[in-house]
């Protein structure tokens, strides 16, 4: 039987210390806040956002939640963060996606200043991320790190693969793993035998969004294996990792729920925090 990935124990963790850094900043004078955008009524979206404002009264993160309706302008939205842009109260500023339809997804992260782009998200930040410069990471990426750094999986010269290849997820793991001297293979729709790949995998990371589609022949005796997915079916949760079979395999395993999505919202935390540490450095 795998170990177990804990994401609810790495996570009490991870928040401990930003609560400690949190209690620190406010002795300087200085209160991290971060601003959450929500447009529409995604039930799933809502869920995030409010565990989100949890997360921040939990650290003591002062947190301003804003919900817009689906028929907003972009340009309402655009005024919207420019606002809290200029905003002192607010370190980090976050924009739910997805956003509905009719939004251009890149021009709203790139109207997000660079300082205060708690998801890591914009351009500048995506870039300094390619380039292997200090930079703020995206969430999930971020924590998936932290869950195989904090169990000590080797990381030096591993075979990682990734399956995914979106902007959010797949793309800055695949940076930062090569950035931990993984050698790293990326896969999408179009890869062809996939199983054939997954299976040489010391590090298996599926972010696809495809119910349990990584079965136990599609994983390397003692691998280690991070589900990102979330996926609903009949009315539970699941990953995109069959777990009850690849667990038998499988040297480690995150579970779903209580693994990656608690470690995002952790690091979440952790990026606000040095957001407002930067600013209380002066450093912006
Ligand atoms: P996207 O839909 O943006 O990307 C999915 C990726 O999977 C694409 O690159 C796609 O390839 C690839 N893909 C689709 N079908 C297959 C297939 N049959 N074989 C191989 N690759 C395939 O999803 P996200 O990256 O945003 O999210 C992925 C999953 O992770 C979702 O379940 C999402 O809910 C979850 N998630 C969880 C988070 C957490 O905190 N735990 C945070 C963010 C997301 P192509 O590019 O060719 O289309």
């Amino acid at each position: 039987m795998a170990v177990i990935l804990d994401g609810r124990q790495m996570s009490e963790q991870a928040l401990g210390d930003v609560a400690r850094r949190v209690e620190t900043l406010k002795k300087r004078g200085v209160r991290p806040g971060l601003a959450v955008v929500l447009v529409g009524d995604d039930p799933a979206s809502q869920t995030y956002v409010r565990n989100k404002g949890k997360a921040c009264d939990r650290v003591g993160i002062y947190s301003r939640t804003m919900i817009l309706p689906a028929d907003t302008t972009q340009e309402e939205l655009d005024r919207l963060i420019d606002e809290l842009n200029r905003d002192d109260d607010i370190d980090g500023i976050l924009v739910q996606l997805p956003l509905p339809a009719g939004f251009n997804e890149q021009h709203t992260l790139a109207r997000i200043l660079p300082e205060k782009d708690a998801d890591g998200f914009h351009v500048l930040n995506a870039g300094r991320l390619m380039l292997g410069m200090d930079s703020i990471l995206p969430c999930t990426p971020k924590g998936i790190l932290y869950m195989l750094k904090s169990a000590q999986v080797p990381l030096d010269g591993a075979n990682a693969v990734v399956v995914g290849r979106s902007n959010i997820v797949g793309k800055p793991t695949a940076m930062l793993l090569l950035r931990e001297n993984c050698t790293v293979t990326l896969c999408h729709s179009r890869t062809k035998d996939l199983g054939q790949i997954t299976s040489q995998a010391d590090i298996l990371v599926a972010a696809v969004g495809r119910p349990e589609m990584i079965t136990a022949d599609m994983v390397r005796e003692g691998a280690a294996v991070v589900d990102v997915g979330i996926n609903r079916r009949n009315g539970r949760l699941v990953g995109d990792v069959a777990f009850e079979q690849v667990s038998q395999k499988a040297g480690y395993i995150s579970p779903v729920p209580g693994g990656v999505g608690l470690m995002t919202v952790a690091m979440l935390m952790d990026n606000v925090t040095t957001l407002a540490e930067r600013r209380a450095d002066g450093r912006k």
